[in-house]
């Protein structure tokens, strides 16, 4: 059998983390098993669509290097794959079900309904299911007589149709993540399939495609576990084969309560959305990409949210992941967000990249305003990657590689400087070599300080603070080698004469 999964987004907004979890590990199999991968765009709640949504899942899957397969932009041979598109087959089928026996129509108006709940919320029950139980006392196709019923078809009246549960009725499946699960039928409710303005609810929707475009596996996120009840009734009902399901883990909290959510990003100072929201009229959300993620550690980072390869590996290229997945790896309990292990991510796979390939990065994102010469923005990359979590801070954080520091750290300067060494700062200086490195010059500095019998701790801090304004950053022979002989001289020029 062919594997072909499916990542089915609903456009209602920015896509969520958990969303390009589902999608990478979707792919994962696909691409362990020389399978499919499809993107269906699931948009048949037109109340919920929202202007943008789809581009930014499209956008969104592609910075990741999630590519479908098939999909909106890469058409197959079961398409259309935006399910507006694909509205006047489900009628078909949902009457296939009506005539079986297994749905009905129901003509009850929004009105009728909501006074039912309120009468039955008086009589203390505050949750009314239209179900086996109580759909006799409804107005459908199944408590009215056939004429009845024929005749509002025939003027018009509006209706749904809505699935007839089956009472008494264990429905069981074996979830490939979670094993055997059952469900008691007398707890589901009728649900609507068809809605009155003639589209398919997301469950008839859902499991039509599912099979027309021949998935295998449904690999989705934990919440629609309870829906899989009324999707394996109706698989029976069609009598098709189903496919495999396998619900994945929530991602929670960094505290590990409740549910990661939108608003959590803000909350915790993080992102949860790929790449930035911002919407004309409503709340704007930073994404992984601007916030300075590379898209191979975010899902390096996403993978191991609820799976792991069985050994002690952490850093796993998309090949090795690839080679690595497995469903039977994935784990039913719910995996804490732990944004520190993204950032960690990220600087491994910047401490990977070449420096080359950095600078090409900060240049294409136009990130080197000051127009840094390329050879060495590339070795300023190269001092600054193990330091930063984001290539976005390389530049900010090494401001002093490529300009006169931009502040000074004179408290400690002040505890430091010593006017007796100041010839020794002169000829330290005068050591640099522009072509020569680091090494070389570290040891001749440590060599001459030793000569001298001055005091390490005197003088470093101080040539520190020359060169970068700060006690903190990469190695001082690098900075100086870097910043080259005359430039060094400069800025001591400017220290002593300014701050001193
Ligand atoms: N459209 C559903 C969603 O937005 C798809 C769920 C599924 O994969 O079946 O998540």
């Amino acid at each position: 059998m062919s594997v072909r999964v499916r990542f089915a987004p609903s456009p209602t907004g920015p896509l969520h983390i958990g969303g390009v979890r589902t999608a990478l590990y979707n792919y994962l199999l696909a691409k362990k098993m020389g399978g499919t991968f499809i993107l269906r765009i699931e948009d048949t709640d037109q109340t919920r669509y929202v202007q943008g949504a789809e581009d930014y899942i499209i956008e969104s899957l592609n910075w990741c290097g999630l590519v479908p397969d098939e999909g909106p932009n890469k058409q197959g041979e079961y398409g259309p794959y935006r399910q507006s598109e694909r509205k006047d087959l489900y009628h078909e089928y949902a009457q296939k079900l009506v005539n079986d026996g297994n749905a009905y129509y129901a003509f009850d108006t929004a009105e009728e309904l909501e006074a039912i709940r309120n009468e039955e919320a008086e009589n203390g029950n505050h949750n009314f299911k239209y179900d086996s139980f109580t759909r006799r006392k409804m107005k459908n196709s199944v408590s009215l007589t056939g004429d009845e019923v024929k005749m509002l078809l025939e003027n018009g009246t509006p209706y749904t149709i809505r699935l007839k549960i089956p009472q008494d009725t264990v429905i069981s499946f074996t979830d490939l993540i979670r094993g055997d699960v059952s469900f008691d039928s007398n707890e589901l409710d009728d649900k609507v399939i068809l809605k009155a303005d003639g589209m398919p609810t997301y469950h008839l929707a859902n499991i039509v495609d599912d099979h027309l475009m021949e998935i295998s596996h449904v690999i989705r996120g934990e919440e629609w576990l309870s829906s899989t009840a009324h999707h394996v009734l109706m698989y029976e009902f069609f009598g098709w084969q189903r496919p495999e399901f396998a619900h994945l883990p929530l991602i929670l909290k960094p505290s590990g309560q409740g549910k990661l959510s939108k608003r959590d990003g803000a909350k915790f100072g993080f992102p949860v959305f790929p790449l930035d929201w911002h919407p004309e009229n409503d709340e704007s959300f930073e994404g992984f990409r601007e916030a300075g993620f590379l898209p191979e550690a975010l899902l390096n980072f996403l993978a191991f949210l609820g799976w792991n390869p069985g050994d002690d590996r952490e850093i796993l290229s998309m090949d090795e992941l690839i080679d690595a997945f497995s469903i039977d790896k994935i784990v039913k309990s719910g995996a804490k967000f732990d944004y520190d292990k993204a950032k960690w991510y990220n600087q491994q796979y910047l401490i990977a990249m070449s420096n080359d390939d950095l600078a090409r990065l900060l240049n294409d994102e136009n990130l080197n305003t000051s127009d840094v010469p390329f050879e060495k923005l590339s070795r300023i990359a190269g001092m600054m990657k193990e330091r930063v979590y984001f290539y976005t801070d390389i530049l900010r954080d090494g401001q002093y590689l490529y300009e006169k520091p931009a502040s000074y750290d004179t408290e400690t300067l002040a505890k430091k400087w010593n006017p007796i060494n100041e010839p020794f700062l002169v000829q330290i200086i005068e050591m640099v070599n522009d072509d020569g490195n680091a090494d070389e010059l570290s040891h001749a500095v440590k060599n001459f300080i030793a000569d001298k019998g001055l005091k390490m701790g005197e003088i470093l801090p101080v040539l520190r603070i020359t060169m970068t304004g700060t006690m903190k950053g990469p190695d001082l022979f690098e900075t100086m080698t870097l910043l080259g002989k005359d430039e060094c001289m400069a800025r001591y020029n400017y220290l002593s004469t300014n701050l001193i």
